[in-house]
Formats: structure tokens, sequence, C-alpha cells
């Protein structure tokens, strides 16, 4: 038999043993309770991922899109622009064209006219010349005089009941008041109321002596002679007024002298008439 104590030990033994096991079921219990609370834990963060995840990747694929979008909408902005670029360059080459055209046309147009101009030019220039031909082939009535007398007839040639020596001297003055311009002739012959005949054999006649020069031109379309003064002859009209001629001192008067032609009143006075004389033939 066994005594008292053994027993209670022994029920001791056994409680602690239960007691042990009853505790690691309990903590068998709490591991599992612990896992499960884990994995409840655990699966909101899963699901917060896994929608954070698809919202960042619709968000990607959102992203895509628009840059592609926008990647589109500047490819065709560009095509576009390269379009209107292309279509106002062609405008551009168009008017262009158009313009080089006018230009060469208006070119043309003035290079015909120029030559138009210049085949009517060269023709009046030939009309002209062979007018000058026509009209230099024709012989003047001196040139035919020339022909007929010598230069001594020429040099004779006397106009009846006239002074010639006279008539000379004041034809040979007047021209001379024309200096280098020269007067034409039938206007000369004009204001010494003679005719072309005698003017012309005058002035033939002037010239041989040496007196003039003629110059043949063309007037009016008709040829004619242009006198101009070669040598003024030594006259002596010039000095048949002078009063030295019936001056009483004329023996005391000298170029040095108290009396002298410089400080002579009567000369100063002949010479003013003389110069007012010579002035009658330039209005005439
Ligand atoms: S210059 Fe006079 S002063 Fe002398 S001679 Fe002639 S008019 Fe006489």
């Amino acid at each position: 038999m066994e005594n008292n104590s053994d027993f209670m030990v022994k029920k001791e033994l056994v409680s602690a043993a239960k007691l042990k096991k009853e505790l690691e079921l309990a903590k068998a219990e709490l591991a599992i309770q612990k896992k499960k609370a884990e994995t409840k834990k655990k699966e909101p963060k899963k699901k917060e991922e896994a929608k954070k995840k698809a919202i960042a990747k619709k968000k990607e694929e959102a992203k895509k899109k628009a840059i592609a979008k926008k990647k589109v909408i500047a490819k065709k902005k560009v095509i576009a622009k390269k379009k209107v670029i292309a279509k106002k360059k062609a405008i551009a080459k168009k008017k262009e064209e158009a313009k080089k055209k006018a230009i060469a046309k208006k070119k043309e147009e003035a290079k015909k006219k120029e030559e138009a101009k210049k085949k009517e030019e060269e023709a009046k220039k030939k009309e002209e010349e062979d007018k000058k031909k026509e009209e230099e082939a024709k012989r003047t009535y001196e040139e035919e005089l020339e022909e007929q007398y010598t230069d001594e007839q020429i040099i004779d040639f006397s106009i009846d009941k006239t002074d010639m020596d006279k008539l000379v001297n004041k034809v040979t003055e007047m021209i001379a008041s024309y200096e280098i311009k020269g007067i034409l002739q039938n206007i000369l012959w004009r204001k010494l109321k003679l005719s072309s005949r005698d003017g012309s054999r005058l002035a033939l006649k002037l010239e041989k002596m040496g007196n003039i020069t003629r110059e043949k031109i063309l007037e009016n379309g008709r040829w004619t002679y242009l006198l101009l003064i070669k040598k003024i002859p030594i006259s002596t009209i010039s000095i048949e007024n002078s009063p030295c001629l019936i001056c009483p001192v004329e023996g005391k008067c000298s170029t040095d002298g108290e009396i002298s032609p410089k400080t002579c009143q009567y000369i100063e006075e002949w010479v003013l008439a003389d110069s007012k004389s010579k002035k009658r033939y330039e209005i005439n």
C-alpha cells in the first residue's frame, strides 16, 4: 500500500503534467491566433498595395497613352506645318516665276521697242543722209560761177553805177561786225538791197580778195553760205572824215606834245560818231 504522501506526490505530478500539456495547447492556440491575426493584418496591406499597383499601372498606361497621343498630335502638327510651308513655298515659287516671266516679257518688249526705235532712227538717219547727199550733189550758183569765171574775172566783178571800192569796204566792215559768228549771205544781201545774183558774185569777189571766207551750210533745206571775216581792209572811208585832215594846229600836234591826239576833243567826237555808225550796221 502506498502511503498518502506518495499518493499526493503522484497526484501533483499528474497535475503538473496535465498543466504542462494544457499550457502547451494554450501556447499552440495562441500561436495559431497570432498567425491568423498577422495574416488578417497583412491582407488589407496587400490589397492596398495591389490597388496602388493597379492605380500606378493605370496612371502609367494613361501617361503612356497621353505621351503617345501628344506625339501623334505633335507629328500631325509637324506634318501640317510642313504642308503649309511647302504650300507657301509653292505659292512663292509660282509668284517668283510669274514675276520673272513678267520681267522677261517687259525686257523682251523693251528690247523690241528699242530695236524698232533703233531701226526707225537708222532709217531716219539714212533718209537724212540720203537727203544731205542729194542736196550736196546739187551744185550752188556760186559753184557754177567759180567754174565759169577765172579768179581775175571774179575779182573784177562790178555793179553798174556803183563805187565798188566803197561797197567792198562797207560789206567787209558789216561782215566784220558779226565777228566769228558770221552772217548768212542772203540776210546780208537783203540788208544791202542787193539781188542774190549780185550778192553771190560780190561774196566770191570778197573771198578771192582774201577779205572773207565762205562756209557752205544747209539752211532750211537749201544750200547757202555763211560769210566770215578774214581780213579788215584798210579803208580810206575810215579816215576820210578825220578832223586831222582839216586841223589848223595839225603841225603842232604830236603824241607827246601839249597838243596831242591823246587829249584831242575832235578825235574823241569823231571816234564816237564812227562807233555809232558801225552799230547802225549791226542793228540793220
Ligand atoms: S589830233 Fe586833234 S589836234 Fe591833233 S591834228 Fe588831229 S584834230 Fe588836230
